[in-house]
C-alpha cells in the first residue's frame, strides 16, 4: 500500500464522547471497533500514529467541581477517565492486529506504560500506535492540551480532531443556526480573536507558538480519516 498522504506522523485526538455512540455515557463497544479500523486503515499506509482520547464520556473535572467535589480531585478523576477509553481502544485495535501502546503521564505500571519520550518515539518507529493517557498529568488542563503537548514532542506534523456530527469549524454553531458558514481556513489568532470553541484557549496558543496545524475533521467522514489525511472530504484547516 503507497502513502498517497503528505504525513508521515499524525496525531488523532477524539473526546471521549466519541467513543459512547447514542449511549450518552461510558463506552459502545461497536463505535470504539469503527473508530479502530479507520485507525487501521492509516496505519496501513505506514503513517505513524499517535492518539490522545479524552474522558468526557465517563468524567469531567469541571462537572465534579460544580456538584461541590474539589476540582484537582474531580481534574485527577477525569485523567482517569482517560486511561479507561485508551484501554478500550487498545483492545479493539490490537483486536485487529494493530500494535499499540498506552502511555500514562500517571504512572500506573500495571496497567500501562509511563511516559518516558524518547521511548515513545521508538514505539512510533516501530509502527506503534501510540496512545496517550491520562492527560497532561495536571489538574486544570484538558485532553486538547494534552494532545498539543505530545503532538509538539513526538514532532507529528499536525493534530487531526475528529468530531463527531460537525465537519469543520463554524462562525457560529451549525446546529442551532441554519446560515453558519464553515472555514476552510482559518488562523490560529482567528479562533482564539473570535472565541470559537474548537478547543481551549491554552491548547490553541501552545499550536499556534510551535506552528502546528490542526485540522479538524468529521468522524463521520465517508471517506474516513484516511480520506481526510489524503486531503478528501470536508474539514477545516487552522494554522
Ligand atoms: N484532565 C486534566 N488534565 C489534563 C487532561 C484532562 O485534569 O491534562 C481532566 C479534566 O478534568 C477533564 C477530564 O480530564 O475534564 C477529561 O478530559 P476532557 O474534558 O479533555 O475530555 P473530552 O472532552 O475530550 O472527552
Amino acid at each position: 500500500l503507497e502513502n498517497d498522504t503528505k504525513f508521515n506522523r499524525v496525531m488523532l485526538k477524539i473526546s471521549g464522547e466519541a467513543l459512547m455512540g447514542d449511549q450518552g455515557f461510558g463506552l459502545h463497544p461497536p463505535t470504539v471497533e469503527r473508530i479502530a479500523r479507520e485507525v487501521k486503515t492509516v496505519h496501513d499506509l505506514g503513517v505513524e500514529i499517535c492518539m490522545v482520547i479524552g474522558g468526557g464520556n465517563v468524567f469531567r473535572g469541571l462537572s465534579g467541581a460544580a456538584q461541590g467535589m474539589e476540582r484537582t480531585t474531580a481534574d485527577y478523576m477525569g485523567m482517569l477517565a482517560t486511561v479507561m477509553n485508551a484501554l478500550a481502544m487498545q483492545s479493539a485495535l490490537e483486536s485487529i492486529g494493530v500494535f499499540t501502546r498506552v502511555i500514562s503521564a500517571i504512572r500506573m505500571d500495571e496497567v500501562c506504560e509511563p511516559y518516558i519520550r524518547r521511548r515513545a518515539v521508538r514505539h512510533l518507529e516501530k509502527k506503534r500506535v501510540c496512545i496517550f493517557a491520562a492527560g497532561t498529568g495536571n489538574p486544570y488542563f484538558t485532553t486538547d492540551t494534552a494532545a498539543t503537548l505530545r503532538a509538539n514532542e513526538m514532532a507529528c506534523e499536525a493534530i487531526f480532531m475528529g468530531k463527531n456530527g460537525v465537519d469543520g469549524i463554524y462562525d457560529k454553531d451549525p446546529a442551532t443556526n441554519a446560515d453558519a458558514v464553515r472555514y476552510e481556513d482559518i488562523t490560529y489568532d482567528e479562533v482564539l480573536a473570535k472565541h470559537l470553541k474548537v478547543m481551549d484557549a491554552s491548547a490553541i496558543a501552545l499550536a499556534r507558538d510551535n506552528n502546528l496545524p490542526l485540522i479538524v475533521f468529521p468522524l463521520d467522514e465517508p471517506g474516513g480519516f484516511k480520506g481526510i489525511l489524503a486531503g478528501r472530504g470536508t474539514y477545516t484547516t487552522v494554522h
